[in-house]
């Protein structure tokens, strides 16, 4: 049995995300691990019930054997027998993110020998998650450009705090994997603007539209959509932008004691950074990349400056795997991302990750 690989919870971004990716890719390698200071950065450290949840999930896939799985727990243990396609139903909770979770399980189940199919309930469009549509219109279509297929359905919206959300997935992986190559975006192609409102008057969401289009560098198509007041309350803005070689999906959630116009505002600065910089890949798609593109063996994308929790992810993807990533500057505005021994497209080679 190979020894635990030793986890920071408390480094660099300190949040779930160490978790996540410590247990997807204990999933992956079949290297058990041991985490300390959970979420140490965050204002409710330890484990909560969102990352409870991932937890359970990895040890479904896993049949794992793990411990410190309690709430508030600032430590874990976990050890997998290996990783098992299968169906499964994952009860996020109330207000847990069915994508986080997602996040958690999916990069082994992307290299299993069989298809899966899960079932996710909880959150569908919760904030400081991938909503929803963020999987399906950017991450997943990416992921299906590098030969694993994976379909999605949203079948009830979900939003903090009353949860009530219905995702499923189907997975079928693959034997080998296509690098991804993302050096720019192409040419604007669509730019549209979601107001998602349920059990909520709907000036806000009319109020949202304006108030974006009023602070965005170019006008995005609006529309209202308004939900049966069962799902709610919830409120999200989506600015979805296709371009040539891809979708970027941004997102803003509306909050008690927080006005439509502030939403619409923070909303609208990170889609200007994003549309002021030629780089195809957002700030939140960069820190997510990393995993699949690290499973393909080699890889490349330009980003907007990374964040603190991409930083983080490149360091914790090193404690699992021995593949070289570079994150450097391109100019003020762009940045690239390069995992492997990336030599461009012309040499032709299919990297790929052998199963387990
Ligand atoms: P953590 O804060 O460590 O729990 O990690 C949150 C994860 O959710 C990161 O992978 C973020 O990139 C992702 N995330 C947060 N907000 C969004 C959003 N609006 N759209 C897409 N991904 C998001």
């Amino acid at each position: 049995m190979s020894k635990p690989i030793d986890i920071d919870g408390a480094f660099g971004e300190g949040g779930g995300q160490i978790l996540r990716t410590s247990l997807a890719l204990s999933l992956v390698t079949g290297n058990p691990f041991r985490i300390g200071n959970i979420r140490a950065a965050r204002a409710k450290p330890g484990l909560r019930k969102q990352h409870l949840a991932a937890v359970r999930a990895a040890v479904a896939v896993g049949r794992a054997q793990v411990s410190g799985d309690v709430p508030g727990s600032s430590e874990l243990a976990f050890q997998p027998r290996g990783c098992f396609a299968g169906d499964y139903t994952f009860e996020v909770g109330s207000a847990g993110s069915c994508g986080l979770v997602l996040q958690t399980v999916s990069p082994a189940l992307l290299m299993a020998r069989h298809p899966s199919r899960l079932q996710l309930g909880g959150g569908t469009h919760n904030p400081f998650a991938p909503p929803y549509h963020f999987l399906q219109r950017t991450f997943l279509p990416l992921l299906n450009r590098m030969g694993p297929q994976v379909r999605s359905e949203l079948q009830q919206w979900g939003f903090y705090p009353a949860g009530g959300g219905r995702v499923s997935v189907d997975i079928t992986p693959a034997p080998q994997w296509t690098p991804l190559d993302l050096p720019a975006r192409g040419d604007l192609i669509r730019c549209d603007l979601q107001a998602i409102l349920a059990g909520l008057p709907r000036h806000i969401a009319d109020r949202e539209c304006r108030a974006f289009n009023a602070a965005v560098s170019r006008p995005f198509d609006a529309r209202v959509e308004e939900l049966p007041d069962t799902v709610g309350p919830g409120n999200v803005l989506m600015a979805t932008i296709e371009s040539t070689h891809m979708t970027e999906v941004f997102s803003a959630f509306g909050r008690r004691g927080v006005s439509a116009e502030k939403v619409a505002t923070e909303l609208a600065g990170a889609v200007n950074t994003y549309l002021a910089s030629d780089a195809p890949v957002g700030q939140q798609l960069a820190d997510q990349l990393l995993i699949p593109l690290a499973l393909a063996g080699r890889g490349r994308y330009r980003t907007t400056p990374p964040t603190r929790h991409t930083h983080t992810n490149v360091a914790v993807i090193g404690q699992f795997l021995s593949i070289p990533i570079s994150v450097r500057p391109v100019d003020t505005e762009v940045w690239e991302i390069r995992l492997g021994d990336w030599v461009g497209k012309q040499d032709g080679a299919r990297a790929g990750t052998t199963r387990r």
